[in-house]
C-alpha cells in the first residue's frame, strides 16, 4: 500500500470533502429538514452522473462498444464532468491500461497492491502521462479533447449549474449544496471505486479464473451494473455486463433504450456460444480435479463423460456456426429453399445445444455440491 510520488490536487481535494462532508452533514440535519423532493433530486442526479460515467466513460470512450450521435457525447461529458472523476480521455487511458495490464505493475489501480489501494490510494499517487497510443482514437475526438483541456472549468461549471439549478428549483441552496452536491459525489466517488476494490475481490470466477476481477450481483446494485465484473474482463468488447435479462445492469438497459431510441447503433455482442465456450474452458480443470479428490469407484467414468460433454458441445457449437454461416450468404443469395432447409437444420441444431448445455450444468452441479472427501465417492 505504499503511494509514491503524492498527487497533491487530487490528494488534497479527496481529503478535505472527506472530513468536511460529515461535519457538513452533522450541521445540516441538526438544522435542516431536507424536504422529499431534494431526496430524490439528489438520488436522480447520482443515477444520471453515475451512468455518464458507467454507460458513457467506460462502456463507450474506454471500449468502444457502441457507437452515439455528438448529442449524447455532449450529455455524458456534462454529465460525466459533474461526476469529478477526471477527463473522459485520462479515465479511458487509465481504464485501457487497467484492462491490458491487470493484475500487474502497469495495473493503474491493481487489487495486488491491496484493497485500499485499489479503491482510493492510487488516486493519490502522481499519474502517469496518457500515452496517445493508447487512447489513439480518443485524442481525434474534438468533444473528449475539448473536456480534457478544460477540465477544471467543466468540472467546476458542470456542478454549479447543477447546485444552483437544483436550488433555485427546490427553493433551497444549503440542501442543494450540501445533499445533491457534495453527499451527491462522496456515494457516486465510491460506487465507481468499488468496481475497482469489491469487483476485484468478492465474487465468482464465471469466466475467467486468470484475473482477480469477480462476479456479483450485490456489487451491481451498487456500481450501475458493473458487478458482473469477471464477465466484463473476459469479454471487455460486450456492451453489456450481466448478459441474462435477469441480471441487475441499468447501464445495459440504458444502452438499449438508447438504440431503441436510434440515438445509439451498433451495440456489440459477444455471441452466447462464444461465452458458453469460455465457461466451459473455465471450469474443465477445476471439475477434474474436483472429481479426482471426492470421487473413488467413479473416477474414471466421471472423467469420461467430462471429455465427452467437452467434446460433444463443441462439436455441434462449431456445427452451428457453420449453419449461420452458410444460412446468411444462403438469405444474401436469396435461394429460399436452401435458407428454409438451413434454418430448419439451425433450430435443429441449437434444440440440441440447449438440451445438452442442460445435462451439463445439472452435471456440474451435481459434482460441485459433493464435499470434498475422498470417501464420498461411490
Ligand atoms: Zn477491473
Ligand atoms: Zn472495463
Amino acid at each position: 500500500m505504499r503511494v509514491d510520488g503524492f498527487n497533491k490536487r487530487t490528494g488534497i481535494f479527496i481529503i478535505t470533502y472527506h472530513v468536511l462532508l460529515p461535519i457538513a452533514l452533522f450541521w445540516y440535519f441538526w438544522n435542516f429538514t431536507p424536504s422529499i423532493a431534494m431526496m430524490v433530486t439528489t438520488f436522480l442526479l447520482y443515477v444520471v452522473t453515475g451512468l455518464s460515467i458507467t454507460a458513457g466513460y467506460h462502456r463507450y470512450y474506454s471500449h468502444t462498444t457502441y457507437k452515439t450521435n455528438p448529442i449524447v457525447e455532449r450529455v455524458i461529458l456534462f454529465f460525466g464532468s459533474m461526476a469529478t472523476q477526471s477527463s473522459a480521455l485520462r479515465w479511458a487511458f487509465e481504464h485501457r491500461l487497467h484492462h491490458a495490464f491487470v493484475d500487474t505493475d502497469r495495473d493503474p489501480y491493481s487489487v495486488k497492491k491491496g484493497f485500499w489501494y485499489a479503491h482510493i490510494l492510487w488516486l493519490f499517487k502522481k499519474p502517469a502521462p496518457i500515452d496517445n497510443k493508447v487512447v489513439a482514437d480518443l485524442v481525434k475526438n474534438p468533444l473528449v479533447m475539448f473536456q480534457h483541456n478544460h477540465y477544471l472549468s467543466c468540472m467546476l461549471g458542470s456542478n454549479i449549474i447543477g447546485f444552483l439549478l437544483v436550488g433555485w428549483l427546490l427553493n433551497d441552496f444549503v440542501g442543494a449544496f450540501v445533499l445533491s452536491w457534495w453527499t451527491r459525489l462522496f456515494f457516486l466517488h465510491h460506487s465507481t471505486w468499488f468496481i475497482n476494490s469489491l469487483a476485484h475481490t468478492w465474487g465468482a470466477h464465471s469466466f475467467s479464473k486468470e484475473q482477480s476481477a469477480v462476479d456479483n450481483y450485490f456489487i451491481s446494485f451498487l456500481t450501475f451494473g458493473e458487478g458482473y465484473h469477471n464477465y466484463h474482463h473476459a469479454f471487455a468488447n460486450d456492451y453489456r455486463n450481466g448478459i441474462r435479462w435477469y441480471h441487475f445492469d441499468p447501464t445495459k438497459w440504458l444502452i438499449w433504450t438508447l438504440s431503441r431510441l436510434g440515438l445509439a447503433h451498433g451495440l456489440k455482442r459477444v455471441h452466447q456460444y462464444h461465452v458458453k465456450e469460455r465457461i466451459m474452458a473455465s471450469q474443465k480443470e477445476a471439475l477434474l480435479s474436483k472429481i479426482q479428490s471426492s470421487f473413488v469407484a467413479r473416477k474414471e467414468e466421471l472423467s469420461e463423460k467430462v471429455c465427452y460433454f467437452y467434446d460433444t458441445l463443441a462439436n455441434k457449437i462449431s456445427h452451428a456456426r457453420e449453419l449461420i454461416e452458410k444460412y446468411t450468404h444462403s438469405k444474401k443469395a436469396k435461394d429460399q429453399d436452401n435458407t428454409r432447409k438451413l434454418k430448419g437444420e439451425l433450430k435443429s441444431v441449437k434444440r440440441s445445444i440447449r438440451a445438452d448445455w442442460r445435462l451439463y450444468k445439472e452435471f456440474v452441479k451435481s459434482i460441485f455440491t459433493l464435499p470434498p472427501s475422498p470417501s464420498s465417492g461411490v
